[in-house]
């Protein structure tokens, strides 16, 4: 089968770049291993985006009376439910997106890619059983957790943001590792159910390269609500207690009954066979110019597998540049 473009991975760059190339006449297949909507619609912006919808009318709720509104039969919320409708609202969109691509022509393989190799200018992929020509490759495979080699983290039952948003039971108390902002979203959501939540973070503030001032500002308006925040605080064992850390050189237990582990995300690289084309990396992905290439010259790389901002608009923004 020969197509002029492929593109491996259906998230936000690669679906982007697929209705993208269709629409201007290009033969495309793109291929997509889990679930189309990639990390962004499945397990990343949407969901969080949509447990805070919840958290925030619950906050609303608790504040309603103070606006004039009573709520006649008390505060009270269904955790199922939430779950539930985060759940039809990613289904909905997901649905939405795979329409979308399959409209503009683009013939989606719900399989996983692997870079073979290349010969007679046409790079070669293979996918359930399949072999597929190309002339132009996109490498969309964007990025994972990153789960640091933590003392005693194996030995619990910890979460990373996919499984947090799976819950089926609230935890009374949370360590989330990371202030960055998916820790913080976490943070935000968690504190607003109740659940009492303490954040560590290794650097003096959170939210790593936002503005400082913002950032502070920010801190000091979760702490009002609650949160505990460990600053400058590396974390040097897990247990089923909670999660010690070294602070100001002394070693601290901070108890929670749940670890939230959200030290970042690193590019998907190892598995879609880059090496079999010589494609240069950088220190955090695949090295690309201004233009999404990479030193391969048919080759294009975008979103989070280039370790550039790991956001979704950012992915979007790429593969239409690409
Ligand atoms: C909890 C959380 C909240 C977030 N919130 C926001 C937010 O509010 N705003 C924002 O801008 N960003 C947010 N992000 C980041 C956003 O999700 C990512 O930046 C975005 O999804 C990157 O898109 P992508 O297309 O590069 O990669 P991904 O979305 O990671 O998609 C890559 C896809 O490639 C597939 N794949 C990988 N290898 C193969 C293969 N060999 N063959 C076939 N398929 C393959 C994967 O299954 C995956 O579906 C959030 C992330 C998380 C985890």
């Amino acid at each position: 089968m020969k197509y002029d473009i492929a593109i491996i991975g259906g998230g936000p760059a690669g679906y982007t770049a697929a209705e993208r190339a269709a629409a201007g006449g290009l033969k495309t297949v793109i291929f997509e291993k889990k679930a189309i909507g990639g990390v962004c619609l499945n397990e990343g912006c949407i969901p969080t985006k949509t447990l805070l919808y919840s958290a925030k009318l619950l906050d609303h709720a608790k504040s309603a009376a103070k606006y004039g509104i009573s709520v006649p039969d008390g505060i009270s919320f269904n955790l199922e439910k939430i779950i539930d409708r985060k759940d039809k609202v990613v289904k909905k969109l997901t649905g939405g997106v795979k329409m979308t691509v399959q409209s503009y022509g683009a013939e989606l393989i719900e399989k996983e890619a692997v870079i073979a190799g290349e010969s007679d200018g046409l790079i070669q992929i293979l996918a359930g059983g399949g072999i597929y020509e190309v002339t132009y490759l996109l490498v969309c495979t964007g990025s994972d957790t990153v789960v640091p080699p933590i003392k005693g983290l194996s030995e619990v039952d910890y979460w990373t943001s996919k499984e947090a948003l799976e819950m089926t039971v609230l935890p009374k108390s949370l360590a989330i590792i990371g202030g960055g902002v998916i820790g913080m979203e976490f943070a935000s959501f968690f504190n607003s159910m109740g659940v009492k939540v303490s954040v560590i973070e290794m650097m003096p503030e959170i939210l790593g390269a936002m503005d400082k001032e913002t950032s502070a500002m920010l801190r000091t308006e979760y702490q009002k609500r609650g949160v505990d925040f460990q600053l400058n605080s590396k974390v040097t064992e897990v247990s089923p207690s909670g999660v010690t850390i070294e602070k100001a050189g002394k070693s601290v237990l901070i108890e929670a009954e749940k670890i939230l582990v959200s030290a970042g995300r690193k590019a998907n690289l190892s598995q879609v066979g880059l090496d079999k084309l010589n494609v240069e990396l950088a220190r955090n992905g695949v090295k690309v110019d201004e233009h999404m290439l990479t030193s391969h010259p048919h080759v294009y790389a975008c979103g989070d597998i280039t370790g550039h901002s790991m956001l979704a608009h950012t992915a979007i923004r790429e593969s239409e540049v690409a």
